[in-house]
């Protein structure tokens, strides 16, 4: 692999939205570029701060609360997003940052939260609150699994050319209904699976950040294998693992 690569990344308002660990997707990206010698530009963006161009972009979940101190300000940002998305930034949200990543999340007895509309779909706050350990079967990654565990009231239904992440083998997924889990369109990926997601999933990282080069050098570059052992053993025995 190439010498002196780098990729920036910014970590979007990490003091509101940052439910179950999910900041431990933030530290398994660096880690795995700094053990390829991959250069990581890191920015948390809080409140009031700019965005500016990054090759990935994190946001992290949140109880209905933060997520509306949130939602008003990130979408004062959303033309921003939006082109950065077309020009083939990597997006990643997690549960309630996933929810803001499509045109709307209505939590219960409160007004409608604006999203980005980074993806084609909406979400409706429902009676059941899904919490508990989930497994999908994607059809890109390998192995094609990914394993976390999930806890929202939010049904998420996907719209014109969004594809689901994965298909739901155990949990709730996105709605309980469609039997699917997730979101993508474009390099925008949202998913309900805290963990967090990326420790136990270190194929998903991988992937996320070889997109991530290539949108920043304009070609596939491909990442030299890393010893996953422990961390594979550990996805491998949460498969199909309900409780
Ligand atoms: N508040 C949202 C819901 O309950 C998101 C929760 C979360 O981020 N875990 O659906």
């Amino acid at each position: 692999m190439e010498e002196n690569l780098t990729i920036s990344i910014a970590h979007l308002y990490p003091k509101l939205l940052n439910l179950y660990g999910d900041l431990g997707n933030i530290i398994t990206l660096k880690n795995r570029c700094k053990w390829r010698n991959i250069n990581v530009d890191f920015e948390e963006i809080n409140i009031g701060d700019k965005i500016g161009t990054h090759d990935l972009y994190f946001i992290g979940g949140g109880q209905d609360k933060q997520q509306e101190d949130v939602a008003q300000e990130l979408y004062s940002h959303k033309a921003e997003l939006l082109a950065q998305r077309d020009d083939g930034a990597v997006f990643l949200g997690i549960c309630g940052g996933y929810q803001l990543f499509g045109h709307y999340y209505q939590p219960h007895d409160k007004d409608k939260l604006k999203g980005l509309s980074l993806m084609d779909a909406y979400t409706v706050a429902g009676k059941n609150r899904f919490i508990g350990n989930v497994t999908i079967e994607t059809d890109f990654l390998t192995p094609k699994t990914l394993v976390g565990f999930e806890n929202h009231s939010g049904l998420t239904y996907l719209e014109g050319d969004t594809k689901p992440l994965g298909k739901s083998i155990v949990g709730n997924g996105n709605n309980d209904s469609d039997e699917f889990e997730g979101g993508q369109y474009k390099n925008v990926f949202g998913t309900y699976l805290h963990g967090s997601l990326l420790p136990k999933n270190p194929h998903f990282a991988d992937y996320l950040i070889e997109l991530a080069l290539e949108k920043r050098y304009g070609k596939k570059i491909q990442l030299p294998e890393l010893d996953d052992s422990i961390e594979l053993a550990t996805h491998n025995s949460l498969i199909n693992k309900a409780y």
